[in-house]
C-alpha cells in the first residue's frame, strides 16, 4: 500500500503561506491595536517585512479577494488595501 502524502491530498491554495517572511514573527506587528502610540513604528516595520518578502503578491491578492479588513498583508493597511480595491474596481469599469 502506498502512503498518502498529505500536502498531495490538500488544496494547494493557502501554500504560499509556508514562505512568508512573517511566519515566525510575532503577529502582534502585522495587527497593531488601531492609531495609538506605536501603531505608525510598527506597521512600518510590518511593511519592511513585507518588502523582503516573497509572497508578497499571493499575500496581497489573498487579502484582497477575503476582504480583510485588519492588519497589515501583502505590504498594505486596510486602508491602502480599501483604496487600491476602488482603483482596481475604478479601472475595471473604464475598460468595460
Ligand atoms: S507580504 Fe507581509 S504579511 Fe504577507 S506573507 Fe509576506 S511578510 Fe507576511
Amino acid at each position: 500500500m502506498s502512503a498518502i502524502r498529505a500536502d498531495s491530498t490538500l488544496p494547494n491554495r493557502y501554500t504560499w503561506r509556508e514562505h512568508a517572511a512573517c511566519r515566525d514573527l510575532d503577529t502582534n506587528l502585522f495587527f497593531p491595536p488601531g492609531d495609538g502610540p506605536g501603531s505608525a513604528e510598527r506597521i512600518e516595520q510590518a511593511k519592511a517585512v513585507c518588502a523582503g518578502c516573497s509572497v508578497r503578491s499571493e499575500c496581497l491578492s489573498f487579502a484582497l479577494s477575503t476582504r480583510q479588513d485588519s492588519g497589515v498583508w501583502g505590504g498594505m493597511t486596510e486602508e491602502e488595501r480599501r483604496r487600491h480595491r476602488r482603483r482596481l474596481a475604478r479601472e475595471r469599469r473604464k475598460a468595460s
